[in-house]
């Protein structure tokens, strides 16, 4: 019986998690669930699961938390705050985490999970984009197992044997295509994209999505962030990782190999295949996911992206060019203008603009160790609401 904690229960992947692990209950058990503020949700998942443990982000919300588990007789022990994150993340009661928190809030728990050597199911790119080779140092270090959940990178990890994942040039791959959908603005008329509203932005055509990432999928500053995503796990410089355009994301992602074979992932868009591929790897268990019906999809078909229509990803690949600090900077900027988005606080438009300021006004820095990447995402952060107007 694996024990998981599941940071971020309440969100997308959180859920979809939860979803494959109802369906298994003789192989997982739920050790911890984390929310930031949605109690009522949290309160129905610990009535379901009893979790041993339960961390909300507010002593506020921690109190409403106990009373509704209270009225209930549940002996779910309520915990707040970051530190308790950390604990959850990384108890000895805990095999496997899975870190589903969104944006830079994930990596302290992150890095948690892998220098305990836990099973870290990673979901939260960013905490991977913002501290790369102190989050590989840890695993490495710790001997924990990190299995990606991101739908292209999971993709790549199976068409990918684990005897080359960390020295793939040595085992003949050539390069890998990261797979994306284009958003919903992949067809509008470029001159009309300061216009677009925030629900717009949020109405991704192929995935259901936490609020986050879907504006991230319509700048493309996701697959920005999946290049260095991929960069970091996969040990390839960025040169030989590529983005094609796949409006159908029926391909979840491909690898070339020297000897011309391109092996591919294919599914339909549902988290839950990556989630329960990553959870009972290397064996394979259902996820609730239907096959893909080749027939009736028909076609498939693939695009180069064009930088002019998305900068962020642009942006991305300097961030990653540039290295040290940079990712960070950029993934901090990205994190502010995407609120101040969502917000109504500054146009589609604004968001790549306030990116490239902050980079170009933050010299990249060495990163040294994980106080010295905080340092880089506040000041970053600071500049960035500096620009906004108020
Ligand atoms: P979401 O917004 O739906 O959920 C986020 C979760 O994190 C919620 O449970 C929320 O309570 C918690 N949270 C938010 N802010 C927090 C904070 N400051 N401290 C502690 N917890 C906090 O997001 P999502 O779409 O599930 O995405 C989660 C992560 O997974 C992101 O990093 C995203 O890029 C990545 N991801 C998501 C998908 C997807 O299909 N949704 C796919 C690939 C990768
Ligand atoms: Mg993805």
């Amino acid at each position: 019986m694996q024990q998981i904690t599941i940071l971020g229960s309440t969100g997308s992947v959180g859920v979809s998690t939860l979803d494959v692990i109802a369906r298994h209950p003789d192989r997982y058990s739920v050790y911890a669930l984390t929310a930031q503020s949605k109690v009522e949700e949290l309160a129905q998942q610990c009535a379901r699961f009893k979790p041993q443990v339960a961390v909300l982000g507010s002593a506020e919300a921690a109190k409403k938390l106990q009373m509704l588990l209270d009225a209930q007789g549940l002996h779910t022990q309520v915990e707040y705050g970051e530190a308790a994150l950390c604990a959850v993340a990384s108890a000895p009661e805990c095999d496997s985490v899975m870190a589903a928190i969104v944006g830079a809030a994930g990596l302290a728990p992150t890095l948690a999970a892998a220098r305990s050597g836990k099973r870290v199911l990673l979901a939260n790119k960013e905490a991977l984009v913002m501290s790369g080779p102190l989050l590989m140092e840890a695993v490495a270090a710790s001997g924990a197992i990190l299995m990606p959940i991101d739908s292209e990178h999971n993709a790549i990890f199976q068409c990918m044997p684990a005897t080359c994942q960390r020295t793939p040039l040595e085992h003949g791959v050539e390069k890998i295509l990261l797979t994306a959908s284009g958003g919903p603005f992949l067809k509008r008329d470029v001159n009309t994209l300061d216009q677009v509203s925030w629900q717009e932005a949020v109405a991704h055509p192929k995935w259901v999505m936490g609020r986050k990432i879907s504006v991230d999928s319509a700048t493309m500053m996701n697959k920005g962030l999946e290049v260095i995503e991929a960069h970091w796990l996969f040990a390839l410089p960025a040169e030989r990782i590529e983005v094609v355009i796949h409006p159908q994301s029926v391909v979840h992602s491909m690898v070339s190999y020297v000897d011309g074979s391109v092996l591919a992932q294919l599914g339909n868009p549902d988290m839950r295949t990556p989630i329960a591929h990553a959870l009972a790897y290397p064996e394979r268990i259902s996820s609730g996911v239907p096959a893909i019906d080749l027939i009736q999809i028909a076609q498939l078909s693939f695009e180069r992206p064009d930088f002019l229509r998305f900068p962020c990803l642009k942006l991305a690949y300097d961030a990653l060019q540039a290295g040290g600090s940079a990712p960070a900077i950029m993934n901090a900027a990205n994190e502010i203008a995407v609120q101040a988005f969502l917000d109504s606080r500054i146009g589609f438009r604004v968001i790549d603009q306030l990116i490239a300021r902050v980079m170009d006004a933050m010299p990249s820095v060495a990163i040294t160790d994980i106080e010295s990447v905080f340092a880089q995402d506040r000041c970053a952060r600071e500049l960035a609401n500096s620009l906004i107007p108020s």
